[in-house]
C-alpha cells in the first residue's frame, strides 16, 4: 500500500524508517518531512494542517494509510475530515478523531475524563476568564507548589509550576486576563503538585484492544542535571529502570484499561497512539497528561525496540483486530541524545552546515530540524537531530550514542552529556 506520514520531526523520521522496512509498504511519502525522511521516503511540500491539500494528494497518489505524527492536525480534526469527505473515507488515518484528540487538546476535558473513569490523577479545579477571582481564592486555599495549566495546546509550554503563592497568583492573572498563552489559556486548570519520578507509557489501540509499547523516560530541560529552560526534549531512554513488572501491572489496571474502557463508554472511537505521561508517586502511577500521538524524542527509543511489522499493526486497527497481532519487543536498551542549535530553546540560527554524519557507526541518526541545501545537509530548526544507541544495557547504549554524537558537528551545536545518568545509578528492573 501507499502510505503518507504527516510531520517534519525526529518522530516522523523514525516512523518513515520503520514503515519503509515493511513488506506491506509500496510507496512512502512524508509531508513535509526533513533531510532524514528524504533518504527513506519522498518528501512533499504540504502542511499537515492543510486538510484539503493532504486529501487531494492522497487521491492523486492512491494513498491508503495516513500516519499522523503531531497533535495539531488531530486536534483540528483531520480524521473527521477524511471520514466525512466521500472520496477520502476509505483511507485509514492513524490517529483519533477530534473527540478523542480532546484528551490532549483540552486539559480540562482530560481531567474530567480521568475523574469520571476513576483514573488516578492530581486533584484539580478549572477556571475561565470570568472566574479569575474564584481562581485566586482557590489558589489561596491550597498549598504549593502550584501547578497551572493552559487548557488548550500551547506547544508544550502551557504548564507553569510556581513555588510560592505570589508567583502563582501573578501567573494565573497573566494566563487568564492577559492571555499569556493566547486562546489556549482562556481556561486554566489548577492542579495539585505530584512529587515523584516521571515516565511515559505508550499504547496503540483500535478502540477495543490495545498493545502496550515500550515505556520511556525523557529529559526536558536544556541544562545538565535537569536545569534551565524546558525544551521539546533533550534525550530519552527505554526501558525505564523503575518501571518494574509490579508498577507496570498497576499502570495497566489502574490507567490503561480504564482509559480504553472510558473512551468506549463515552462513545469516543479511537484508533491510534495514546501517550500517557505518568508520575510514579511512591510506587503508584498518577496521570499527568495524555497525548494523542507518539512523543518526540521518545519515539526515537521506543520504535527501535519494536521488532514487529508496524504497518501490519496499523492495518489491524481498521477492523479492530489488534488483538490478533503479535508485538515483539527487544530486551535491549535504547537511548537517544538530542542535538540542538546553539541558543535553543531561545533564539537560534539556521542554515549551519552539518558535518560528520557519514562517520557515525553503530547508532542511528534521526533527523528533525534539517534540510538539504546545494547537496549539503544544513540545520533548519532548534532540535536538529537525535542519535540513538542500542545495547544490552544502558551503559552500552549510552556509550554508542555518545560516541556517535561525537562524530557530528556544526557551529554552535549543543547536547546534554548526562542523559540516562540518573538511571545508571538505579537497579536494573526485574
Ligand atoms: P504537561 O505538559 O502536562 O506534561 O506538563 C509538563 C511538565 O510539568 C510535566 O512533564 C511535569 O514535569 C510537570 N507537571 C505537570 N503536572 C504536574 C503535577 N501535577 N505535579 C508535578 N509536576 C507536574
Amino acid at each position: 500500500m501507499n502510505i503518507l506520514i504527516l510531520g517534519a520531526g525526529g518522530r516522523e523520521h523514525v516512523f518513515a524508517t520503520k514503515i519503509a522496512e515493511s513488506k506491506l509498504c509500496d510507496q512512502l511519502f512524508v509531508a513535509p518531512g526533513n533531510a532524514g525522511t528524504a533518504t527513506v521516503a519522498k518528501n512533499i511540500n504540504i502542511s499537515p494542517t492543510d486538510f484539503k491539500a493532504v486529501g487531494d494528494f492522497c487521491l492523486t497518489e492512491q494513498i491508503e494509510m495516513v500516519v499522523v505524527g503531531p497533535e495539531a492536525p488531530l486536534v483540528a480534526g483531520i480524521t473527521d475530515y477524511f471520514s466525512t469527505v466521500p472520496s477520502l473515507k476509505n483511507i485509514q488515518l492513524i490517529g483519533p478523531a477530534k473527540a478523542g484528540a480532546e484528551l490532549e487538546g483540552s486539559k480540562d476535558f482530560s481531567k474530567r475524563f480521568m475523574q469520571k473513569h476513576l483514573i488516578p490523577t492530581a486533584a484539580y479545579a478549572t477556571f475561565t476568564q470570568n472566574e479569575l477571582e474564584d481562581g485566586l481564592t482557590y489558589l489561596r486555599s491550597i498549598s504549593g507548589p502550584y501547578v497551572l495549566k493552559a487548557d488548550g495546546l500551547a506547544g508544550g509550554k502551557g504548564v507553569v509550576i510556581c513555588e510560592n503563592l505570589d508567583q502563582a497568583e501573578q501567573t494565573l492573572i497573566e494566563m487568564l486576563r492577559d492571555a499569556k498563552f493566547g486562546k489556549a489559556s482562556a481556561k486554566v486548570v489548577i492542579e495539585g503538585f505530584l512529587s515523584g519520578i516521571e515516565l511515559s507509557v505508550f499504547v496503540l489501540t483500535d478502540g477495543e484492544n490495545y498493545k502496550i509499547l515500550p515505556e520511556a523516560k525523557d529529559y526536558k530541560r536544556i541544562g545538565e542535571g535537569d536545569t534551565g529552560l524546558n525544551t521539546g526534549g533533550m534525550g530519552a531512554v527505554s526501558p525505564v529502570q523503575f518501571a518494574d513488572a509490579a508498577f507496570m501491572e498497576k499502570v495497566e489496571t489502574k490507567v490503561i484499561k480504564p482509559t480504553i474502557e472510558g473512551l468506549k463508554a463515552d462513545g469516543i472511537p479511537y484508533q491510534g497512539f495514546i501517550f500517557i505521561g505518568l508520575m510514579n508517586v511512591a510506587g503508584e502511577p498518577f496521570v499527568i497528561e495524555y497525548n494523542v500521538r507518539m512523543g518526540d524524542p521518545e519515539t526515537q527509543v521506543v520504535f527501535p525496540r519494536i521488532n514487529s511489522d508496524i504497518v501490519s499493526l496499523f492495518k489491524s486497527l481498521k477492523d479492530k483486530t489488534l488483538d490478533q497481532q503479535e508485538l515483539k519487543i527487544s530486551d535491549e536498551t535504547a537511548t537517544a541524545l538530542v542535538m540542538v542549535a546553539g541558543g535553543y530553546p531561545g533564539e537560534y540560527e539556521k542554515g549551519k552546515l552539518i558535518k560528520g554524519l557519514e562517520e557515525v557507526e553503530e547508532c542511528i541518526v534521526f533527523h528533525a530540524g534539517t534540510t538539504e541545501k546545494e547537496g549539503n545537509i544544513v540545520t533548519n530548526g532548534g532540535r536538529v537531530m537525535a542519535v540513538t544507541g542500542k545495547g544490552k544495557d544502558l551503559e552500552t547504549a549510552l556509550e554508542k550514542a555518545y560516541s556517535g554524537a561525537k562524530k557530528i558537528c556544526w557551529e554552535d551545536m549543543y547536547y546534554r552529556k548526562d542523559i540516562g545518568r540518573d538511571l545508571l545509578a538505579m537497579e536494573v528492573k526485574s
